[in-house]
């Protein structure tokens, strides 16, 4: 139970105005963020409550298809990004130098941790039965382009899963089961019936590449929606003239989105730079297949947020808002309250108690709508009187009174 008194928090009266998006303005206000400078936000203990459910959301998903969670370092090895050639080429990177001229920068990917790592373990074909290892990791990216309000972040949150298989059917099947925990993880966060899964551009690695890509009002990409077979295309793969990459048929039309994950065939790109082979069962030494697929973690929160605000406040899904109970006392006997309010949080999810002093009643119902808890109790002298307390339902707006 999180009491409010110990809780550092400290609502605005009106929102920031920020660049374009309310949603950022509205976490400002409801002291979930703070800026710390351009792109680099601080997060609050709201945000990291709702970051963790989201988290933990992908966590399940992701341990129930046998991926095993690692961390891997956010310094990198010049060494490993040489032999991939990619110490020169990539221009997103925050290099830094040590004494002795050692240079290093932090990890704006890291197929260059993941492969040699794997390598210690992968020998045989025995090694390779749906090999995947995935973590939660801060990522640095030193955006040029860091004008768009979430998609380019220089420091953000990013679950990435690296897959390792013996040859292209097993990735196909594999592919499969990653995908749909995909589709389980935007399920249980609601936004699934608004993401699209969209062809885009392969980059160096295939000639596609796949996102999950939520429709927004606010948005960073234009997608193309086959209008016979509704296939999803980024922006990146249409040429001069739209062709679907399913049906292909010409008639489209564009729908507004912002991209929550990825999915990249790496094939054997990395595991040839690093030599990362396995013998098959007549001993005979195969390049390891790779894939990798991401889900942008801070981002996603931001896509929720922008979702599901309405026109005045946050609105969070029961199951990641920061609580699911808000309770305000308006009764002299605050030890009592807190007992039954203890009560209470057995009886349903998760609690915040509002036992602020000076603070009035009106002031902490707006806090709660603020922050966008779906459900508020009153414990008052007058409920108190039936041994009872008052429960308000954010969504529907319908007040019930409940017995202790
Ligand atoms: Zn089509």
């Amino acid at each position: 139970m999180l009491q409010l008194s110990k809780f550092p928090v400290k609502t605005l009266k009106s929102a920031p105005k920020v660049s374009d998006n309310k949603s950022t303005s509205y976490l400002l206000q409801a002291w979930f963020i703070r800026q710390e400078m351009a792109w680099a936000y601080n997060y609050l203990p709201y945000w990291l409550r709702v970051l963790k459910k989201i988290e933990n959301i992908v966590r399940e998903e992701m341990n129930a298809i046998w991926a095993s969670e690692v961390l891997m370092c956010s310094l990198s090895n010049k060494e490993s990004w040489l032999k991939t050639k990619r110490w020169d080429t990539v221009d997103v990177l925050f290099k830094l130098e040590w004494s002795g001229n050692k240079e290093y920068w932090l990890n704006p990917t890291h197929e260059e941790v993941v492969t040699p790592l794997m390598q210690e373990f992968i020998q045989s074909y025995k090694d390779l039965d749906n090999m995947s290892v995935y973590q939660f990791q801060t990522k640095f990216r030193n955006e040029a382009r860091a004008k768009s309000w979430l998609l380019r972040w220089r420091e953000f949150l990013m679950k990435d899963l690296y897959s390792f298989h013996r040859n292209q059917d097993d990735l196909d099947r594999y592919f499969e089961i990653v995908k749909k925990a995909y589709i389980n993880v935007f399920n249980r966060l609601w936004i699934w019936k608004d993401t699209l899964y969209t062809f885009a551009s392969g980059w160096a690695f295939s000639k596609y590449s796949y996102e999950f890509q939520t429709k927004l009002s606010i948005w960073e990409d234009n997608i193309y929606v086959c209008s016979s077979c509704w296939q999803a295309h980024n922006d990146e793969i249409i040429g001069e003239k739209f062709e679907c990459v399913n049906c292909k048929k010409d008639k489209y039309e564009i729908i507004k989105t912002s991209e929550v994950g990825n999915i990249f065939k790496l094939w054997t790109k990395f595991s040839d730079a690093f030599w990362l082979k396995y013998d098959d069962a007549n001993w005979v030494s195969n390049g390891v297949v790779m894939w990798c697929y991401g889900i942008w973690i801070s981002r996603l929160m931001w896509v929720i947020a922008e979702y599901f605000m309405d026109d005045k406040w946050l609105v969070w899904p029961e199951n990641i808002a920061p609580a699911s109970h808000y309770i305000i006392v308006i009764w002299d006997n605050l030890e009592k309250a807190k007992i039954l309010a203890k009560q209470i949080e057995q009886k349903w999810w998760e609690i915040i108690i509002d036992d602020r002093e000076k603070i009035g009643f009106w002031q902490k119902a707006w806090d709660s709508d603020l922050i966008g808890i779906p459900n508020r109790i009153v414990i008052s002298d007058k409920t108190m009187e039936s041994n009872s307390y008052e429960l308000k339902s954010r969504i529907s707006s319908e007040i019930k009174i409940i017995k202790f």
